[in-house]
């Protein structure tokens, strides 16, 4: 267990805080989702009623290492200062010569906000002068980014090592702690039985995630294009469906290490695999697409495969509502295309009901967290992940090195 901002004296201190706001904008530079930002806000709050003055890092967008003026963090410092309720200052460089004197002149109450650590080359190379330089802010460092953990950078890690070879506390702050808490519920000792439901498009970022979860998971439900690596490595056509070949070897190691486990494990501690039995195809990607339900092993060459089908809904939602856990990766179909969209539709109702019935329901990744948002279902969920590829990480049984290097609780 990781120390929190709840275990250390903040009275009076500079307070050097890591928050992930890495928010969606669109094309004239508004904020679209302030999911991450509103997240971090009791923290901050914590943080500022206790007495200390906060000095914030965040990174936004891919910089490279430049200053780029359309990755600036002043959209964020407006939408923080909305939502804080306080001023916020805001330092047009992150450890130059603004920043210094910013974070030297802060007092109680109030609030920096550096700008994008990503400016600086030394982020994402966990350079250990720039980390040095950061951690000469502040007094105490807190990381309440989940959604940065798993990378070993400057602003997450280089800092934290640095702050605490000088005897600075490093801690968790209440978002990343919650983070870690539902997450690590799922490997630890989660309610039987414990249903995955994994999608989406990215196999390869997912597959080891499916060889952590077979240990621990008593069903997992396969979905979203995923789904056909599965049918490829059983040498099924898939017509024109999202498909990458590279996906097909790791998809029948997976299938063989089930079918291994089913042939040695007793049937009530095997974890079962379960794969569509049917699929809505389409012939292009569109609105007004022609759609029709196919048997699994029967899409034809010139249509692909965009949802899951009526017998795969209706089999998948009978599992879900008999779960006390379910963990949640990834649509069902390319949901955002109306005609697509029923198969993650059903599904999130099922496993909103299995929430009010007492399961434990935890929503990992960007987009299926957008399509449970999209549906209004966010709320009925007992947690919605704000980390995609760090959840992956985490979930694949890997310690990130964010949080590793935080204080541990008794020492
Ligand atoms: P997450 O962000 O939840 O981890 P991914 O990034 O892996 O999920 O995949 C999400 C994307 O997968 C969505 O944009 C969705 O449209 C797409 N998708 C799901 N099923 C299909 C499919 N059958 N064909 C094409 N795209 C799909
Ligand atoms: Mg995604």
């Amino acid at each position: 267990m990781k120390k929190t901002i709840h275990d250390i004296p903040v009275e009076g201190k500079r307070v050097l805080v890591r928050v992930d706001y890495n928010v969606p904008i669109d094309e004239s530079g508004h904020i679209t989702d302030d999911a991450r930002i509103r997240e971090t806000i009791p923290t901050l709050q914590t943080l500022l009623n206790a007495g200390a003055a906060l000095i914030l890092m965040a990174h936004f967008g891919r910089p490279k290492g430049k200053v780029d003026d359309s990755m600036r963090l002043a959209p964020v410092s407006q939408k923080l200062q909305e939502l804080l309720g306080r001023d916020i200052q805001t330092a047009r460089d992150t450890v130059g010569l603004e920043a210094t004197a910013l974070s030297k002149a802060i007092g109680a109450g109030q609030v920096l906000l550096l700008e994008n650590t990503r400016f600086e080359a030394g982020e994402e190379t966990n350079d250990p002068i720039l980390a040095e330089k950061l951690a000469s802010f502040g007094d105490v460092y807190v990381n309440d980014a989940f959604g940065a953990a798993h990378r070993a950078h400057a602003s997450t890690e280089g800092v934290a090592r640095a702050m605490r070879a000088q005897g600075k506390p490093a801690v968790a702050g209440l978002l990343m702690a919650r983070e870690l808490e539902f997450l690590g519920q799922l490997l630890q000792d989660p309610p039987r039985p414990f249903v995955a439901i994994l999608g989406g498009v990215k196999v390869s970022d997912k597959i080891g995630v499916i060889r952590n979860l077979e240990e621990v998971a008593d069903e997992i439900l396969i979905g979203g294009a995923m789904s056909y690596a599965f049918e490829k490595a059983q040498n099924r056509e898939v017509g024109t469906s999202y498909f990458k070949s590279e996906d097909a070897p790791i998809a029948a190691e997976l299938l063989q290490l089930f079918k291994n486990n089913e042939a040695v494990l007793p049937a009530q501690d095997a974890c079962r695999l379960h794969l569509p039995k049917d699929f809505l195809v389409a012939d292009k990607d569109a609105e007004d697409a022609h759609i029709e339900y196919v048997e699994a092993g029967a899409i034809p060459a010139d249509k692909m495969g965009m949802d899951i089908g009526p017998k795969t809904i209706a089999d998948y939602v009978a599992v879900i509502e008999s779960a006390k856990t379910i963990l949640w990766n990834g649509p069902m179909g390319r949901f955002e295309v109306a005609p697509f969209s029923k198969g993650t539709l059903e599904i999130a109702r099922a496993v909103g009901r299995a929430t009010q019935k007492g399961a434990l329901t935890i929503i990992g990744g960007g987009d299926s967290a957008a399509a449970v948002k999209q549906m209004g279902l966010s709320e009925q969920m007992s947690h919605v992940s704000t980390g995609g590829g760090a959840s992956l990480e985490f979930l694949e049984g890997q310690e990130l090195p964010g949080v590793a290097v935080l204080d541990d609780k008794g020492s």
